[in-house]
């Protein structure tokens, strides 16, 4: 079933599994027609996330790589799309020689080949592979086919995992392990037995119920382990490891026991648990309103990534999501902006919000509250500095549709080509690009080097006809791309911390590697309070 947590228990049974001096890697397979997840919207789908290689991807590839501490490739993400697309694309390539090609078995052998391939990439030891979406449904039945053909053809290399969820109803306050049975046996009639079972809930599993589906599902009881509510999810690998999930897992292939090596994780951990001075951060956005449910899965490595510099000086991150539209013609609502130690602008598309996100920023440059901005983000304090600063009034991207002389967001001709021909998926400017950063800046110094890379996700560019009116203006253009003469991160002196960058740091964050500028942001607004 979505949402409980199947990509935290696949990423943290890889980082047990790297813990044990293994090399894993791990692969997501989204049921649905989307050739990628870039076209989809976040509100909806969670946010889009993307690998150095350039793929919009499920958010649970950044699972896979905060955890595993591994870059994820194209090879590691398939759809329904995908594969057919691809198995179609070798069709008209005349690579099947001629002969029929039909969904079973070219669907399932075209996903078996992409598993091997990715993990051949990386000399895998082992390849994590997440299905998503719930047994029985007919999205996903390819690919379960898929994975019992590999059973069938590599019986000792292939174990499966079953994640279920026990409801504890509230009337009644005891655990129920009906659905569990019931999506084995599901499970079973697409020809596949679960070696483990994840039971996910929110509270651990008793002994009677662990023997009960024992019993009905086939399973060793201590084959069946308990994947409680915690809260921190960096705590599912430790606590997994205290049923000594990895070595049954090993045993299970016929391998010797070894021992975890989660030591720094399990420190980490504890200091999740064990910094209660907060720092309070404030992101301006807008992807988190559906019905009466509030979503913060659009930001979720922006989230993650304040959490790893936060932990990362023992503090607390306080985390408040604030709608742009609220800033929007309500001078009175920007003074809440002063209660925060830090405020975010993180990318985001379209015209909603726009304003109200420029107000913000201006808000922070003038009041000195540390401000970092991402992306659009980015974007936004140039074209607010354009504005205000360079007295340049009708200043804004050519992205938000509104006649303007000076459009200081603008695209490149690529991309006009692109926009033209209404080619929108998969051509943004997308993946990782070199970056030099200029001496004696904040990101010089947060980054410790000259030279770094990051990965991007953008249609729009600061427009080069502007870039030296906002120098003579005081803004920095710290961080350049050479290749393409752009502009890459921005700074403003004469301020406690006021950095933006076009590409998207938080996406190479991880726990015990928290990103030098997210870092250095927390540290300053962890100051200024
Ligand atoms: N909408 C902007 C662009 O396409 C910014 C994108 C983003 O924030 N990821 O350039």
């Amino acid at each position: 079933m979505s949402g409980i947590g199947k990509g935290v228990a696949t990423a943290s049974i890889g980082r047990i599994l790297k813990s044990k001096g293994f090399k894993v890697t791990a692969i997501k397979i989204d049921p649905y027609i989307n050739v990628d997840a870039g076209t989809m919207n976040p509100v909806e789908h969670g946010e889009v996330f993307v690998t150095e290689d350039g793929l919009e991807c499920d958010q649970d590839i950044g699972n896979y790589e905060r955890f595993l501490d591994e870059h994820i490739y194209k090879d590691n993400y398939m759809t329904t799309g995908r594969v057919y697309l691809s198995v179609i694309q070798r069709e008209r390539n005349l690579e099947y020689n001629g002969r029929c090609v039909e969904v079973v078995p070219d669907i399932p052998n075209e996903v078996i080949n992409t598993i091997k391939k990715a993990g051949n990439k990386v000399k895998a030891d082992f390849v994590m592979i997440e299905i998503g979406g719930t047994v029985g449904e007919y999205q996903n039945m390819l690919f379960l086919e898929a994975a019992r053909m590999m059973k069938l053809s590599h019986p000792k290399d292939v174990l499966f995992v079953l994640v279920s969820y026990m409801p504890v109803p509230a009337m009644i306050g005891e655990m129920k392990t009906k659905p569990t049975q019931y999506a084995v046996r599901t499970l079973n009639s697409a020809g596949i037995q679960p070696d483990v079972i994840l039971a996910r809930s929110v509270l651990s599993l008793d002994e009677p119920r662990k023997r009960k589906l024992s019993v009905s599902c086939n399973v060793h009881p201590e084959d069946i382990i308990s994947a409680p509510d915690v809260r921190s999810i960096y705590e599912v690998p430790v606590n997994f490891e205290k049923e000594d999930l990895g070595n049954r897992i090993l045993k299970k292939f016929g391998m010797r026991p070894r021992k975890s090596d989660l030591k720094e994780w399990g420190k980490y951990v504890d200091i999740i648990n064990n910094s209660p001075k907060p720092v309070s951060i404030g992101i301006v956005g807008k992807y988190f309103e559906s019905g009466k449910f509030s979503l913060v899965d659009s930001y979720i490595s922006v989230l993650e990534a304040v959490k790893h510099a936060c932990i990362a000086i023992h503090r607390k991150p306080e985390i408040t999501w604030l709608s742009a539209e609220d800033f929007e013609g309500n001078r009175m609502a920007l003074n809440k902006l002063k209660e925060f130690d830090g405020i975010i602008v993180p990318g985001g598309f379209g015209n909603r919000g726009i304003e109200g996100k420029i107000s913000a920023i201006e808000y922070c440059r003038k009041n000195k509250i540390p401000l970092f901005g991402l992306c659009l983000g980015m974007q936004l304090s140039c074209i607010e500095f354009a504005r205000n600063v360079v007295g340049i009034g009708d200043a804004t991207s050519r992205e938000f549709g509104k006649k303007s002389n000076n459009y200081v967001i603008d695209v490149m001709e690529d991309q006009r080509e692109l926009i033209k021909e209404k080619k929108y998926g998969g051509t943004m400017r997308l993946g990782s690009y070199d970056c030099h950063l200029q001496d004696g800046t904040v990101s010089r110094q947060a980054y410790g080097s000259g030279d770094i890379t990051e990965r991007h996700r953008h249609r729009y560019e600061l427009n080069n006809d502007y870039r030296k009116a906002l120098e003579e203006k005081g803004m920095i253009m710290a961080g350049i791309n050479h290749e393409k003469d752009l502009v890459e991160i921005i700074e403003l002196k004469n301020h406690p911390f006021f950095v933006a960058t076009q590409f998207h740091p938080e996406f190479k964050s991880r726990p015990l590697k928290p990103h030098p500028l997210f870092l250095q942001f927390v540290k300053t607004a962890a100051k200024s309070e």
